[in-house]
C-alpha cells in the first residue's frame, strides 16, 4: 500500500531535519501540516512550493512545542481539516550546551518541555483517530544521544533518553492495532541546530570551532561524515511503510556508525 493520500503532522518542519522528513513524505503524495517558527513570508511560500511541486495539500499551524495547550488546539483543528492524522512525526527539537552547574533552569525546561513532552501531547490526540482506523505510522526522532551521553547536554540526553521509553510504552499499548511507534537516532547532521551549538561547545571546551566540527563532532562518528536530512528522510518513509509494520517500539540509528563503538 503506498503512502499516497495520507496526513502527516511534521512538528518543527520549518528547518533542518523536519523540513527534508516533510520534502521526503511530500514526494510520496503525503499531504502535509507543517509546523515551526520562521517567517511568516518564508514559510507561506514553503507551504506553496511543497504544494505545487508535489501535488498535495499543505497546511501550516504554528503551534509552540513547548505548549501542551498550544498543542491540543492544534491537534483539534488538525483534526477538523484533514479527518484525522495518519502519520505523526515528533522532530521539533532545540538545544543548550553548558556545565549542570551552569545550566539555566529555563532552558531545561524548554529543552524537556519541546524535545520529550509535546511528543506526548501530539500522540495522545492522535492515537484514538489511528486506533479507530485501525493505521497510524509515530516516528520520533530521538538522536544518537537516546542511546548514548555526551557532556554538557544533561537536558537534551536526558529528554532523548526519556523519548525511547516513550516510544517503547505507548507501542506496547497500541501493538495490536494497526499503530506503530518508533524511534530514529540521528548522528550529527550539519543543520541550523547543530551550527548554532558549534560556538558553545567551543567555549565549554576551550577549543576553536573548526576543532569543534572535527575532534567534537565527527569524532563520535566512524564514518566521519555528517548524516545528511534526506537519509533521515527515507528512515522515515521506510517506518512508515508496509514492509516496517512489525516494526514496533524500536528504534533505527543513522549515526555513521557512533553506537556501535
Ligand atoms: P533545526 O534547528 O534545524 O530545526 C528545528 C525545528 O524545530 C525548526 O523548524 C524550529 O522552528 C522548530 N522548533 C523549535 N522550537 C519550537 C517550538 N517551541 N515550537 C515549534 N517548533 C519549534 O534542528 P534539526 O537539527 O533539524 O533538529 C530536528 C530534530 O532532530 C530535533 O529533535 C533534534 O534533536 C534532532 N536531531 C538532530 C541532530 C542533528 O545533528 N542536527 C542529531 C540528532 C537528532
Amino acid at each position: 500500500m503506498s503512502l499516497k493520500g495520507k496526513h502527516a503532522l511534521v512538528t518543527g518542519s520549518t528547518s533542518g531535519i523536519g523540513l527534508g522528513i516533510a520534502e521526503g513524505l511530500a514526494k510520496e503524495g503525503v499531504h502535509l501540516v507543517l509546523n515551526g517558527f520562521g517567517e511568516a513570508h518564508e514559510i507561506e511560500a514553503l507551504r506553496q512550493r511543497l504544494a505545487s511541486d508535489y501535488g498535495v495539500k499543505v497546511i501550516y499551524d504554528g503551534a509552540d512545542m513547548s505548549q501542551g495547550a498550544d498543542i491540543a488546539r492544534m491537534m483539534i483543528e488538525v483534526a477538523n481539516k484533514t479527518g484525522g492524522l495518519d502519520i505523526v512525526v515528533n522532530n521539533a527539537g532545540i538545544q543548550h550546551v553548558s556545565h549542570v552547574e551552569d545550566f539555566p533552569e529555563a532552558k531545561w525546561d524548554a529543552i524537556i518541555a519541546i524535545n520529550l513532552s509535546s511528543a506526548f501531547h501530539t500522540t495522545k490526540a492522535a492515537m484514538p483517530y489511528m486506533k479507530k482506523q485501525r493505521w497510524g505510522r509515530i516516528v520520533n526522532i530521538a538522536s544518537a544521544h537516546g542511546l548514548v551521553a555526551s557532556p554538557f547536554k544533561s537536558a537534551y540526553v536526558a529528554a532523548k533518553h526519556g523519548i525511547m521509553g516513550f516510544t517503547k510504552t505507548v507501542a506496547l499499548e497500541c501493538a495490536q492495532e494497526g499503530v506503530t511507534v518508533n524511534a530514529i537516532c540521528p548522528g550529527y547532521v550539519l543543520t541550523p541546530l547543530v551550527e548554532r551549538q558549534i560556538p558553545d561547545t567551543a567555549k565549554a571546551r576551550g577549543l576553536t570551532e573548526e576543532q569543534v566540527k572535527r575532534d567534537v563532532l565527527l569524532a563520535a562518528q566512524p564514518t566521519k561524515k555528517f548524516v545528511t536530512v534526506e537519509q533521515i528522510a527515507a528512515t522515515t518513509i521506510f517506518l512508515c511503510s508496509d514492509a516496517a509494520a512489525s516494526i514496533t517500539g524500536s528504534h533505527i540509528a543513522v549515526e555513521g556508525g557512533w553506537t556501535a563503538q
